[in-house]
């Protein structure tokens, strides 16, 4: 655990009790504060109440006004659509509002750091797709380096979960746009942003919004070094506004698809190798056809940022290949959970939004396509570029109908559940055919989370192959 340095004495309002909230709670009762609790679900507020920590409804007057700060969880809305009625209260009452990102960017540093020969380093990673790849992949790299590393925050651990650092340790952090959004301390020394494409719109106000929430963990941390994805406008525009120069290598561009010419540090991944050119010169290739878990142009986009981030740690391309070559890959994203009878089953349940759904459909050819959920802003049109593999798409979800409709020029079946999907995938397969459950939708109209529906997927194919 990370104590909350500088809250000694201090009441704080913690809002929201999951696995972040409460392990922010611990942490703040270890730097000597007194934390406030709520969250709106009774079933939470139970089981913070068995942890012994104390209760009161932070939305009241009374409750808020003696407070130093309010600490949120990332799901709590806190100014799109409408903050919170907590959220609300505290931004008129003047009680500074952050979460644990900021808590923890606060307190990590420690006095025992003096006596290490190398200072402990963050890596943070956003973007809006292959944050949680790209933060698997580099911690894989640096523990195969024999580097001393820890992984949290949208991902594994909560941040104040963490154990305090070792010398030369490098915390790997993936970091979502509710979460840099809030943050009111956000240093870290190495800062990844993979790509952006609409998503979570909702909560941002709109995609300025959306954008303005990455960027954050840029213009307020100041890193000493920039990993930027610049294949959309946006990633240009940041990585422009972070270089003095073309030969400013604090910025280091990554693409997936593009040669990056010029004088700068640049990373991509062009036919199936990735190269890495500084001041002009090529200094290091890796053949990622290589690499079985990281199957797919997005992929290679997720290898070329946590390749870049690794060689900012002074890791050199020969020990990135090998660890890259035994990388395992995560659950639920473009996860091979089955092959039988010349057919591939593929869960990539984590594609909750078009343009990720559009890259898995992307890597592979001849695509039996399970797809379908809840629906996010935008409609569908981006995917229908995508769905040139596509021999015919098996729709799951309450809405199951309308989505079939929008995918012109497709054969869709509507299935609307997983059992019917899988079934009828199953049975039209033929060899040399990828059965792809990859939604484009997130899953709370059948499912509580997009892990759920993974492991449905995963369970059907496994009983059917029985
Ligand atoms: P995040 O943590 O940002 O949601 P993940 O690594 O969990 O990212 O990947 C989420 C989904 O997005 C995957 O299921 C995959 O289909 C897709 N994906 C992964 N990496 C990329 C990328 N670089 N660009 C676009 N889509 C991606």
């Amino acid at each position: 655990m990370i104590p909350v340095r500088g809250v000694a004495g201090q009441k704080i309002g913690v809002l929201g009790l999951g696995r972040s909230g409460r392990a922010t709670a611990r942490a703040l009762i270890a730097g000597g504060a007194e934390p406030i609790c709520w969250d709106d679900s009774q079933t939470a507020r139970d089981a913070a109440d068995a942890e012994g920590l104390a209760l009161a409804d932070l939305s009241k007057d009374k409750t808020l006004s003696g407070l130093a700060a309010l600490i949120t969880s990332p799901g709590i809305p806190h100014l799109y659509p409408t903050p919170h009625p907590a959220i609300a209260a505290a931004l008129v009452a003047g009680v500074p509002v952050d979460n644990d990102i900021g808590l923890f960017f606060r307190s990590f540093g420690g006095d025992d750091w003096d006596s290490f020969d190398q200072t402990p380093r963050i890596v943070a990673i956003t973007g809006s797709n292959g944050k949680s790849t790209t933060s698997a992949l580099l911690h894989h790299i640096l523990s195969e380096a024999g580097r001393p590393t820890q992984l949290a925050g949208n991902i594994g651990r909560g941040v104040l979960d963490l154990d305090p650092a070792r010398d030369g340790e490098v915390i790997v952090l993936e970091l979502s746009s509710y979460q840099t959004d809030l943050a009111r301390a956000l240093t870290p020394d190495v800062a990844v942003f993979t790509n952006l494409s609409p998503d979570h719109l909702d909560r941002h106000g709109g995609p300025g919004g959306y954008f303005a929430a990455k960027r954050r963990l840029f213009a307020e941390g100041g890193p000493d070094r920039a990993v930027i994805g610049v294949d959309e406008a946006e990633g240009r525009y940041l990585a422009n506004q972070l270089s003095e120069g073309p030969g400013d290598d604090r910025v280091i561009r990554i693409s997936s698809g593009q040669k990056l010419a010029g004088e700068g540090w640049t990373v991509f991944a062009r036919k199936g190798f990735l190269s890495e050119y500084r001041k002009g010169r090529q200094v290091a290739s890796i053949d990622l056809r290589a690499v079985s878990g990281l199957p797919g142009a997005h992929n290679h986009q997720n290898a070329c940022a946590a390749y870049a981030a690794a060689r900012t740690l002074g890791i050199g391309p020969r020990q990135i290949e090998a660890a890259m070559k035994t990388y395992p890959g995560l659950p639920h994203r473009s996860q091979l959970v089955a092959e039988a009878g010349g057919v591939r089953y593929v869960n990539d349940s984590k594609a909750t939004n078009v343009d990720s759904a559009a890259k898995a459909l992307g890597a592979f050819d001849r695509v039996r396509w399970i797809c379908g959920g809840l629906q996010k802003e935008g409609g569908l049109a981006g995917l229908l570029p995508a769905t040139g593999s596509v021999l015919k798409a098996y729709v799951i979800g309450r809405e199951a109908e309308d989505f079939a409709r929008q995918l012109t020029g497709v054969e869709a079946e509507v299935c609307t559940t997983m059992d019917t999907a899988v079934a009828r995938a199953m049975a039209e397969a033929e060899p040399g055919d990828t059965v792809l459950l990859a939604p484009a939708c997130a899953s709370f109209d059948q499912y509580d989370n997009f892990e759920l529906r993974g492991e449905d997927f995963t369970a059907r194919v496994r009983a059917g192959l029985s």
